[in-house]
């Protein structure tokens, strides 16, 4: 058998993994992470949406009457940005208590800090039931490996609950918004621009729409936790040159949507809003996660959370969506938690560090939630 790594260690190695997505190229990290855990004992499988574009599902364990603990993070990193980074983005550099890279926080850091946390208990989680680590590819462009795994029948199994090691500095989340992207589509007729009489506007089309946009009610109560849904306009794309009428038009929307509310209803209601004229197009569409707060599991994870933050978690939801949206799918109804090492406001940040402290801090709260679930 060979040796465990620490998690600081691990995650220095997958820093050094360049796994900016697009494009993505996870292949080479997921197959050092499969290997790490096949000669470990665990059962490997691999999934590739695409050429290199690697998730893995990692299984040990399983009694009857009792479904493993699930584990999930994404091993995709944004791009770097425009700004110069004074680290090494690649370099897993180590200052100050603060370990630097790419992906340290969002969410190398988590995903080393569960896989070492189930590599030291490997031998208790043989004779129980167990724990299924899914580490994915390509969620920061949408949860795509998620969404690839999803689909491949039974590749996932089933879990009894689910931690999503995203960057939360190990405050547990109950949740988080679900995000319903739209594009909204606006047609006309081109003409010279000195004769825009003889044209139709598809910009102005556009801008009746965006003013609809900004007005539009969601007929839904705010969520105790999430607060009201939102709208944004992210985007307008439309015209080509300047001397003629555009006869396109493209806007971009994003919602941010809480449990309770149908997407679809959302969609035709929108529809209806701005006229059949209106072309209007989900382009992502990922649910929202909720656990009650007073579920016993979740309550659990507040008490082995508690002795480490110095004070009892408040329940509290992410800002972000996760993979959880997607996996929800195969998973049903079970109770989720959003609960990593990194933080929360370094993801996606110029010079993004993970502090050091709060990695071994995450692999103690992870063993523990795994020694408890294999009693
Ligand atoms: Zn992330």
């Amino acid at each position: 058998m060979t040796k465990t790594p620490d998690a600081l260690q691990l995650t220095r190695e997958l820093l050094k993994f360049n796994t900016i997505n697009p494009p993505g190229a996870e292949q080479a990290c997921a197959q050092h992470l499969g290997d790490l855990l096949k000669r470990a004992g665990f059962t490997v499988d691999y999934a590739e949406f695409a050429p290199t574009r690697t998730s893995l599902v990692a299984k040990i364990g399983g009694v009857k009457g009792k479904r493993p603990l699930g584990f999930t993070g994404h091993i995709d990193t944004v791009p770097l940005g425009s700004a110069a980074w004074k680290a090494d983005a690649f370099g897993a550099s180590l200052e100050g208590g603060k370990l630097y890279g790419r992906g340290s926080s969002d969410m190398k850091s988590g995903v080393a800090a569960f896989v070492v946390a189930a590599l030291r208990m490997v031998e208790q989680l043989k004779n129980g039931p167990g724990v299924t680590l899914v580490i994915t590819a390509d969620e920061e462009c949408g949860c795509g490996g998620a969404t690839y795994m999803v689909k491949q029948g039974n590749l996932l199994g089933e879990v009894g609950a689910l931690v999503i090691g995203e960057p939360t500095a190990n405050y547990p989340l109950v949740g988080h918004k679900g995000a319903f992207w739209l594009d909204v589509k606006t047609h006309g007729i081109t003409a010279h621009g000195s004769m825009p009489e003889q044209g139709d506007n598809a910009i102005y089309k556009a801008a009746a729409a965006i003013t609809k946009l900004r007005d539009f009610d969601f007929e839904t109560p705010a969520h105790a936790l999430m607060g009201a849904p939102t709208l944004n306009v992210g985007t307008v794309h439309g015209g080509l040159n300047i001397n003629s009428v555009p006869d396109s038009t493209v806007i971009g929307v994003d919602i941010r949507s809480v449990p309770g509310q149908d997407h679809a209803l959302l969609q035709s209601r929108m529809q209806r809003m701005l006229g059949e004229t209106v072309e209007v197009t989900p382009t992502l569409d990922v649910a929202s996660i909720y656990s009650d707060p007073a579920q016993p599991w979740i309550q659990h994870v507040f008490d082995v959370t508690q002795s480490r933050l110095g004070a009892r978690p408040q329940a509290k939801t992410a800002t972000y969506f996760t993979d959880a949206a997607v996996l929800k799918e195969a998973y049903r109804d079970i109770p989720m938690v959003v609960l990593g090492p990194g933080e929360p406001q370094l993801a996606h940040q110029t010079d993004e560090y993970c502090l050091v402290d709060r990695i071994e801090e995450s692999v103690a709260i992870y063993s523990e939630l795994i020694k408890d679930w294999s009693h």
